[in-house]
């Protein structure tokens, strides 16, 4: 058992822990119970762990991938298509309302 991220918030682990599980890996929240005091202590916050060490390297590449998609996501503005002007979402590769190439 080993624990392969930490967060203050529950809802975060918990959304990360649902995903792994979905990968088939078998995961679970330490603090669970404490977090809902909402210690300020880190020691403290939920923490999720691996079931089998042999799923460590996969959970953490899976975990990385995740938070690496949703920092994009976050800092990517929206994309102003060159040709008609319309914004488009940053993952979008072409232009939502003109088709254009927008990468
Ligand atoms: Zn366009």
């Amino acid at each position: 058992m080993t624990e392969i991220y930490r967060d203050r918030s529950p809802v975060k682990v918990g959304h990360y822990k649902s995903i792994l599980e979905e990968q088939g890996i078998k995961v679970f929240v330490r603090n669970d119970v404490l977090s809902a005091m909402e210690a300020p202590i880190p020691v403290f916050f939920p923490a999720l762990c691996v079931m089998n060490d042999e799923d460590h390297d996969r959970a953490i590449k899976i975990l990385q991938d995740i938070i690496q998609k949703e920092k994009a996501e976050i800092y990517n503005p929206d994309i102003t298509c060159p040709k008609c002007k319309e914004e488009n979402p940053a993952t979008f590769e072409t232009c939502w309302s003109c088709s254009s190439d927008i990468k």
